[in-house]
């Protein structure tokens, strides 16, 4: 049966896992994959990473497996961070097969869907966009540029005016519409139906703006948005992360007071770490130290953090000890969920901050 999503009077048939039977196949078997993946150092366990995924998912598409808890559970322990799929010679896209394996699982048990609907009430209700109401003004009525800004469900609880300062600091005006979130979550825990809806919400206020650049601050949500728009091509969504905006405009800062000395943690779903890296080495008043391993995932990986506790406190361990090693007293990050796991593992030794938060605070 075709697995059928209506998004904006256009229908959309949703991927399956069998739809990734020749990816999974193109497999060799090869694993190099092991040698990055942050759960197989930690477990020594094949069924934890890529090439073990891939025996067990082709006996299951062939039917001479069945979902179960404990693959599962093997699934839930993917970070989703696509470390092994940058490696992997046949450029598998796991982090597709990984969502797509959890939505064979989460059909069928009730404790996925209910997880998933008590994550969608605190979602709906969190700040209910209260800060947004006060805080998002621009400042003046004469701007060289126009952008559309998507917060996602980090604009609900911390508001957008720190987007709207920095960009209005940089002549260019900041349409907030009231967007939800991206769906990402959803759809990492193998709830596509949810992260179909979260796409028909975007395009339903999307096309009222649909002649502006769109930028976002947040990793995650740039995913999305990007997986939106490869789903429906002809809608031409012009998506860019703020940094790259920010780059490709030439536009740095200055900032107040004392320089300042920061690391940065780069998110698992960040693409353009050197436009980043321009903007931290292009603001006036600001050391940039670059931690070691950076770019590896901060251990957050939805529910598996909270069953699987001490392996990925492991894992943070590595980063906990990278960010101290640098001597600076505040990670910066561009993603809501690697703040939130930052925080959590900080023990009140480093502070975290949203980097735009963190420049918006600080410029003149
Ligand atoms: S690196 Fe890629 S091809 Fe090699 S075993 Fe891992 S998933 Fe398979
Ligand atoms: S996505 Fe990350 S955690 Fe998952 S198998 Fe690949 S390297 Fe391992």
């Amino acid at each position: 049966m075709l697995n059928l999503a209506f998004i904006h009077h256009k229908i959309f048939i949703m991927k399956e896992l069998k739809d990734c039977k020749s990816q999974i196949h193109s497999c060799s078997k090869c694993g190099l994959c092991q040698s990055v993946c942050p759960i197989y150092k930690e477990t020594g366990n094949d069924c934890t990473v890529s090439r073990g995924h891939f025996i067990m998912l082709k006996e299951l598409i062939n039917g001479k497996l069945k979902m179960s808890k404990t693959i599962n559970r093997y699934l839930d322990l993917c970070l989703k961070c696509s470390a092994c799929s940058n490696f992997c010679p046949s450029g598998i896209n796991i982090v597709e097969i990984i969502s797509l394996a959890k939505a064979e699982y989460f059909k069928k048990h009730r404790a996925e869907k209910l997880y998933s609907f008590i994550q969608k009430f605190i979602l709906l209700n969190i700040g209910l966009n209260f800060l947004n109401l006060f805080s998002s003004k621009n400042k003046s009525k004469t701007f060289e540029k126009k952008v559309v800004y998507f917060g996602g469900c980090s604009s609900k609880l911390e508001g957008n005016s720190h987007v709207v300062k920095l960009l209005n600091s940089l002549n260019v005006e900041v349409i907030t519409p009231n967007f939800d979130c991206c769906g990402l979550p959803f759809y990492l825990r193998g709830d596509m139906n949810s992260f179909y809806e979260y796409m028909q919400k975007f395009y339903k206020i999307y096309d009222k703006y649909k002649d502006y650049e769109i930028v976002t601050t947040c990793a995650s949500c740039e995913k999305a948005l990007k997986m939106f728009a490869e789903q429906n091509k002809e809608k031409n969504l012009n998506i860019k992360n703020i940094f790259e905006y920010l780059k490709e405009n030439n536009l740095s800062f200055e900032l107040k007071g004392k320089c300042k000395k920061v690391t940065f943690h780069k998110p698992c779903n960040l693409n353009n770490y050197e436009d980043i890296k321009w903007l931290l080495e292009n603001t006036k008043n600001l050391e940039y130290i670059e931690m070691k391993d950076y770019d590896k995932c901060c251990g957050l990986s939805g529910i598996s953090n909270f069953k699987e506790r001490k392996i990925m406190q492991n894992i943070f361990r590595n980063k906990y000890d990278n960010i101290k090693s640098t001597n600076a007293n505040t990670v910066l990050t561009s993603c809501f969920g690697c703040q939130v796991a930052l925080r959590l593992n900080s023990r009140f030794q480093y502070k975290v901050e949203d980097l735009t938060k963190f420049i918006a605070r600080n410029i003149k």
